[in-house]
């Protein structure tokens, strides 16, 4: 039995598979990712293999392009995956609408094996179901059918479903799942869902059984909204007499305490995390740490690192919050470790598209690295070197500087002086300057140096010191706002 998706005898080693099978519905939510980036790490601990699969049936929801994003952001994201839809091992086709044939092969089977049963009921019989709630629990109609009516109602073309067949009365299905622990659900709390739709294509709830086990993945691990679901998809397994995967669902991760983070509350997705400039490995280190903490409580971590303290004890089972703010910190953090270079390559799109035109932006990304937390803060560092007849002397007035306008005038006027004559413009000349004109006139260094800071940007928070500032504004430009900003007190 070596074709490609044939049944595995139960035999075979159990070597630890794991798989990341998200829907291409469009971008790749952090949600989403995190459940990747976990079953990634599950896998490359045990020494095994991370599968990619793309669950691509319901055709409702497909996005044009969403099948690329997930291969990008995986790419991006360093989750190199060991079989998927372009590195087929013998357990594919890894796209699930080209696995089709195999849905209602196994269907079939399970039929044969009672485990699941075909239903003519037309819409109108469904909709007749509903309770005083409108709740259309179906009523197991068609289990009735003796075979020769449903050859009959086959050899006719009339449309049909195949429905799970779960047990009736007494009893429930239970597992043990490694994150929520014991979870069971009686049967009377099922439904005899439909497993292969009218159009032959499977829907989830048989997909995720078939698919799984074929593929030979022995943790599944994926979101908790199919927790509750799972006793039943484990029926599915028994009915078929497979070995049933171990599971580990993950608690949503929330925008605060009672809101799911979703596309509704802004941008929850890798890519526009990444166009605003976060690095790929910060995301990538955050989003571990939402839901999952490393017995040390280590936060700034690689993903090898990541790999090497992951475990499953570390899984919190309550929802997780997700912190922009520390993931900012993080990112900072990622940036400041950076060579001179990379930080220059990364950031130079963000400095292109500033109002500041003409200047060594090599000389201000220097400055910068250890200044901003995410790229997309760069344009607002830099943009006052094109903004700035603005000047207003106010902002010396302003609660968080406080400078007599009288000081700051003096200030500004010794700085001209001192500066004037001075043709070594360089942060370290420029800065024994401010020093030793401020000791010159019986002044603080601090005095001149926060005055002429904001006399040559305007702004209360700027990317460097008032030496840094002159050093890329140059001679001619520094002197300019001097004079300006003088003339305005
Ligand atoms: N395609 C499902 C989703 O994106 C995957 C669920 C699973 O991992 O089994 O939610």
């Amino acid at each position: 039995m070596s074709r490609p998706g044939a049944i595995m005898s139960d035999n075979v080693t159990r070597r630890v598979r794991t798989r990341f099978a998200p829907s291409p519905t469009g971008f790749m939510h952090i949600g989403n990712l995190r459940t990747g980036l976990y079953a990634y790490m599950f896998a490359k601990k045990n020494g095994g293999d991370f599968i990619l699969r793309i669950e691509d049936t319901d055709q409702e929801r497909y996005v044009e392009g969403a099948v690329e994003k997930i291969y990008s952001t995986l790419v991006k994201a360093g989750l190199d995956y060991d079989e998927g839809p372009d590195k087929d091992k013998g357990f594919g086709p890894y796209v699930q609408s080209e696995r089709k044939p195999l849905y209602k092969e196994y269907a079939e089977k399970l039929v044969e094996l009672g485990g699941a049963y075909y239903c003519f009921c037309d819409k109108e019989r469904l909709e007749s179901l509903a309770d005083e709630n409108g709740v259309k629990k179906y009523d197991k109609h068609c289990l009735q059918l003796s075979r020769e009516e449903v050859d009959a109602k086959l050899a006719e073309g009339k449309p049909y479903v195949i429905r799970q067949n779960i047990p009736q009365g007494e009893g429930e299905s239970s597992y043990n799942d490694l994150v929520f622990g014991d979870v069971s659900v009686a049967y009377a709390d099922m439904e005899d869902t439909i497993l292969l739709k009218s159009d032959g294509m499977p829907t989830y709830n048989f997909a995720n059984v078939v698919d799984d086990h074929l593929m030979g993945i022995t943790y599944v691990i994926r979101g908790s909204e199919y927790l509750s679901s799972t006793p039943k998809y484990n029926l599915l397994y028994d009915s078929f007499g497979w070995e049933r995967p171990v599971y580990m669902h993950l608690s949503p991760i929330m925008k605060d305490a009672t809101r799911k983070l979703s596309k509704r509350f802004g941008d929850a997705n890798f890519e526009d995390f990444i166009a605003r400039g976060f690095l790929p490995q910060a995301i990538i280190n955050y989003i571990a740490l939402l839901g999952w903490c490393p017995k040390d409580n280590r936060e700034k971590m690689t993903l090898a690192e990541m790999i090497e303290a992951f475990s499953t004890d570390g899984i919190s089972i309550s929802a997780s919050i997700f912190d922009e703010m520390k993931m900012r910190w993080l990112n900072g953090e990622y940036l400041k470790e950076l060579s001179d270079d990379e930080f220059y390559r990364l950031g130079k799109p963000y400095f292109d598209a500033s109002k500041a035109k003409g200047y060594d932006f090599k000389k201000i990304a220097l400055l910068l690295k250890t200044r901003v937390d995410i790229l997309s803060d760069i344009p607002s560092k830099v943009d006052f070197l094109a903004e700035y007849s603005e000047f207003d002397q106010n902002i010396y007035l302003h609660q968080k500087m406080k400078v007599d306008l009288e000081v700051a005038k003096k200030s500004i006027e010794i700085s001209i002086s001192a500066l004037e004559n001075l043709t070594d413009w360089t942060n370290q000349v420029l800065f024994e300057t401010f020093v030793a004109a401020a000791e010159a006139n019986a002044m603080k260094k601090g005095q001149i140096l926060w005055v002429v800071r904001i006399a040559l940007t305007g702004q209360l928070v700027t990317p460097g010191g008032a030496s840094e500032m002159a050093e890329i504004l140059g001679k001619a430009e520094t002197l300019k706002r001097l004079k300006f900003a003088f003339s305005r007190i």
